[in-house]
């Protein structure tokens, strides 16, 4: 239990210069103190321009990049899901799930009982396209962050394209969806639960 707001508002900050983001959860733990009272805390806080409030949680004001880089973590693998890769599937039953590449997306996507769209970013265009029938460019010479590497192309002619200079090879969302479920099954040989 830390009395004094200034003292808590230097702790949240402390913490916030170790690591970039912290949960309301979180702070009303180490705090000892209720969530109306880190709420007023970070209000201060944001009006002395020292953090930015987001959903569940702060961060430093100054990391307004890492707010859209790092948000998320991957459902499947736990790694912080970059902007330029992400998957995102969206059900009826639940909060959209995010996956930090079309690798963990196409795998995470047999997992999840009645998907209601399945997004995946271009990686030429940076827009969202349908993964289903996005184009996939498996194992060229571009490390992301799951191997090998599968980029998302809204189109095959920039799949082709991007092809020609990086390597790898071609695959629709099923071709690609085969080929991963049958690597991942012996592959790795980790114990991965389905459902
Ligand atoms: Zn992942
Ligand atoms: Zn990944």
């Amino acid at each position: 239990m830390v009395d004094f707001p200034t003292t808590r508002q230097e702790q949240i900050l402390g913490w916030l210069s170790e690591s970039p983001s912290l949960s309301i959860d979180e702070l009303v733990r180490r705090l000892g103190v209720s969530v109306m009272t880190i709420h007023r805390d970070l209000d201060q806080l944001v009006r002395s321009g020292q953090v930015e409030k987001i959903h569940g949680g702060v961060i430093r004001a100054d990391s307004r990049t890492r707010r859209t880089r790092a948000l998320q973590v991957c459902r499947l693998c736990d790694a912080p899901v970059s902007e330029r890769t992400q998957v995102i599937i969206q059900t009826a039953a639940s909060e959209p799930l995010y996956a930090c590449c079309p690798h963990c997306g196409i795998l995470l996507m047999g997992e999840v009982v009645q998907p209601t769209s399945i997004l995946a970013k271009d990686f030429i265009y940076g827009r969202m396209v349908n993964a289903l029938t996005a184009y996939y460019l498996v194992g060229s010479s571009i490390t992301l962050c799951c191997q090998p590497s599968y980029l998302c192309f809204g189109s095959e002619g920039d799949a082709l394209n991007f092809q020609k200079g990086f390597g790898g090879r071609i695959a629709t969302f099923d071709e690609a969806k085969v080929q991963l479920e049958a690597e991942h099954h012996h592959g790795c040989g980790g114990e991965h639960s389905v459902g």
